[in-house]
């Protein structure tokens, strides 16, 4: 069996930051060698800058991992990226100047022509992107990165609509408030309430992220197609919920689109990738389902889950659509997006 390869956190006392840890403690591929975050953190054990807020324990090997510095050059080739995006915006690209392979989260890189925003199950080619970006910034590592976390949920369900002619989309979202992060929405605001609002320029993220994951030329060419996001902060803890309405130019039945989803399968099922979900959508018959309290932790929190598909009057169909925000949505996409690359044999220690 070949040695894991050594892989690094940068962010890691965040709340994807301990996704990623939970993800990569006993991952057969990775070694969690080198946990990194602010000055705030720097020097102390993890235990102790970490407010850990995850159901599972904290992993025991990270415990007495002394918190660096997000030095570039420091920690191991690979690393994950859950910076805070105003750091991100300017220590990735040092990371990757200096030879990481950087798997981010954050939203600086994500619409560059010459970064992959990547989905493995819908856009694998996507990373053939990879040699141009580093000749043409110079990067001896790279950015490679994933989508936002409602983002994720609506262009994998979309995905395998693709051969229908996706026209048209209307999408409001529900999101749990771990999207937020810690301490994220205070509580008066979001306990009994919805806030028809988020930051960030969210509604624009689902919107243009989408049809870049669905683009073709390594997401040079965004799908033609428009999209129409409203977005709201539900008092929900995990699992962004999203309506759908899509309009598609072949006018399938309800069945066909079924049908479509149930049988969607990518490059990580086919390589029986370690955190590959399979499926990687499941349609729900039950008239009520998706929920996120039952069904965002469906494989392990990577399936994303779909149902309620039927006619719509305005446009062709509609559905609902529920992704686990933090894991599908955040620190699972990128352990993904990384196994990929190993299979790939773009990773390098
Ligand atoms: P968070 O809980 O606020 O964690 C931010 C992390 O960044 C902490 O580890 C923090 O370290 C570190 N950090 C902040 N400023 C830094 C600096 N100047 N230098 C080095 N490290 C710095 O945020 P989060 O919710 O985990 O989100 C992390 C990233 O993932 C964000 O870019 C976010 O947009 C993205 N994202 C989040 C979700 C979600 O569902 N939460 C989903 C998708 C993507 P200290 O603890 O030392 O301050």
């Amino acid at each position: 069996m070949s040695p894991k390869i050594d892989v690094g956190v940068l962010g890691a006392t965040g709340m994807v930051g301990q996704q990623f840890i939970a993800r990569l403690a006993n991952h057969p591929w990775f070694n969690l060698s080198w946990l990194a975050a602010s000055e705030r953190s720097e020097g102390k054990s993890y235990a102790d800058a970490a407010p850990w807020r995850l159901a599972t324990p904290m992993p025991d090997a990270c415990r007495e991992m002394r918190v660096d510095g997000c030095v570039p050059g420091r920690g191991p080739t690979v690393v994950f990226s859950a910076l805070d995006a105003k750091a991100a915006d300017e220590l990735e690209a040092q990371f990757a100047a200096a030879g990481h392979i950087v798997l981010s989260n954050a939203r600086s890189f994500r619409m560059d022509p010459l970064v992959p925003l990547l989905i493995p199950e819908v856009n694998a080619d996507h990373l053939d992107i990879l040699e141009e970006q580093r000749r043409v910034k110079g990067w001896s590592g790279g950015i490679v990165t994933n989508p936002n976390c409602a983002t994720v949920v609506l262009a994998m369900a979309l995905a395998p609509l693709r051969q229908f002619g996706i026209r048209r989309v209307l999408v409001t979202t529900m999101q749990a408030v771990s999207g937020a992060g810690y301490p994220g929405v205070a509580s008066l605001d979001i306990l009994g309430n919805i806030i028809p609002f988020i930051g960030g320029g969210e509604e624009e993220k689902i919107e243009s992220e989408t049809l870049k994951i669905l683009g073709g030329d390594g997401g040079r060419t965004p799908l033609d197609s428009v999209i129409s996001a409203q977005v709201n902060r539900v008092p929900v803890i995990d699992g962004h919920s999203m309506t759908v309405s899509v309009e598609l130019a072949s006018r399938p039945d309800a069945e066909a689109v079924a049908a479509a989803m149930r049988s969607f399968r990518g490059q990580p099922q086919a390589l029986q990738l370690p955190t590959a979900p399979d499926p990687a959508i499941l349609v729900m018959d039950e008239i009520n389902r998706p929920q996120p309290r039952l069904d965002a932790d469906r494989g392990g929190g990577m399936t994303v889950c779909v149902g309620r598909i039927r006619a719509c009057p305005v446009l062709t169909h509609k559905f609902v659509a529920l992704g686990h925000n933090t894991i599908r949505g955040a620190a699972g996409a990128s352990v993904l997006n990384a196994e990929l690359m190993h299979a790939k044999e773009l990773l390098v220690n």
